[in-house]
């Protein structure tokens, strides 16, 4: 069956812009998530076929490509369209994009946000934001940090109600309440209603007759709190992580906002990282390169026992199995990856001189089977 333009699929045209994208993005997937609709192929295809088709157009590249040469194009260019073959394809390969696990917290928790500009409810608290520095050893197992932060937080004198105790709250007199002003105004087109924010009562519908002395009618007071952060294995530089509720209390039991806790990757001492692979520099000697040896290698895990063949290249590179960074969104873990390097003593004694010169005369050393320069000499005659 030959694929949906992309534009269709989700419904936009092709001046979108890349909020309205995540829009119509989000109306689908809400529409045909599996979640909804267990056990329906049909809503689970129109599931796979919208994340494809915004997996492209929310990519600059993918979308300039698609524009241009539309699904041939993609098909040729290598980077291609990630044709999702299964649900868990998608929901892993989101995560990537915009980091952490969060994308489906941010299009199925967040229409949740708007919750606290209900009246009566206080004014919303404002999202906090945190970087926490991680080492490869804690992002390779997980780990569980606890982090000081200053942060506002629902004043226990007057349980955030923002009322002197034995007081009480009233009913704003402006807005009777509603929290919300309307103005009328006529023209010759017709009469117009005007709604906005009761200045008053910051639309909360409510007032302060007597303000709480610890929090001044706020509702809240700043304060050290201890946070606990569990970070599940495999995390990456940037991507981030958001614990709802726990960021600022908002003014008189508004709604919290959240944390976003964003990961930054420690430079390691030994090792680097390429994804979920752990790379590592061997150093081995001469000697051991040509004769084989068995030699402890630093993991992240500890110490363990890698096997080098006798005749070993320099550059060579040896895996280890499972010795690199637990998945984040799959089961396994990635590999070690040691890659041997050669050392050549730069100072030698006397009596080793002799020994190398002597050596240097055996079969097995006196010419390199790898060079070629005869044939290459041989086109300038020489
Ligand atoms: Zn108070
Ligand atoms: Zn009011």
């Amino acid at each position: 069956m030959a694929k949906r333009d992309y534009y269709d699929v989700l419904g936009v045209d092709r001046n979108v812009t890349k909020e309205e994208l995540k829009k119509a993005y989000r109306k689908l997937a809400m529409q045909y998530h599996p979640d909804r609709n267990p056990d329906d192929k049909t809503a689970e295809e129109n599931f796979k076929e919208a994340a494809e088709a915004y997996e492209v157009l929310s990519n600059d590249d993918k979308k300039s490509v698609y524009d241009r040469y539309g699904h041939d194009g993609l098909r040729s260019s290598g980077g291609g369209s990630a044709g999702f073959s299964d649900i868990n394809d998608i929901f892993s390969h989101f995560s990537d994009i915009f980091g952490g696990s969060s994308i489906f917290d941010d299009f199925f928790g967040g229409s949740q946000r708007s919750r606290g500009r209900r009246r009566g409810t206080g004014t919303p608290g404002s999202d906090l934001r945190v970087t926490l520095k991680l080492s490869l050893e804690e992002i390779a197992a997980g780990v569980n940090k606890k982090i000081k932060i200053r942060k506002h937080v629902k004043c226990n004198d007057c349980s955030g109600s923002g009322a002197e105790s034995g007081t009480s709250t009233k009913t704003c007199q402006v807005c009777s309440g509603s929290g919300e002003v309307r103005n009328v105004s006529r023209s010759v087109f017709g009469q117009f209603v005007n709604i906005s924010t009761c200045n008053n009562c910051s639309g909360e519908g409510v007032v302060v007759d007597q303000p709480c002395r610890k929090c001044v009618g706020d509702g809240r007071v700043q304060e050290e709190a201890t946070i606990n952060i569990e970070v599940p294995p495999g995390v990456n530089e940037g991507s981030y992580m958001t614990l709802r509720g726990e960021g600022n209390a908002g003014k008189r039991n508004g709604h919290p906002g959240d944390i976003i806790v964003v990961f930054q990757e420690l430079p390691h001492n030994y090792f680097s990282r390429e994804g979920d692979d752990i790379l590592y520099d061997l150093y081995i000697t001469f000697t051991d390169a040509v004769l084989g040896t068995e030699t402890e290698v630093p993991t992240l895990g500890g110490k363990a026992l890698l096997k080098i063949d006798s005749g070993t290249q320099p550059g060579k590179l040896l895996k280890m199995s499972n010795k690199g960074i637990k998945h984040l969104n799959h089961s396994g873990s990635g590999d070690q990856i040691v890659r041997v390097n050669v050392e050549i003593p730069k100072k030698i004694s006397s009596k080793e001189k002799e020994l190398l010169k002597e050596l240097a005369k055996q079969s097995s050393f006196k010419k390199s089977s790898r060079s070629d320069e005869k044939n290459f000499f041989k086109r300038f005659g020489i």
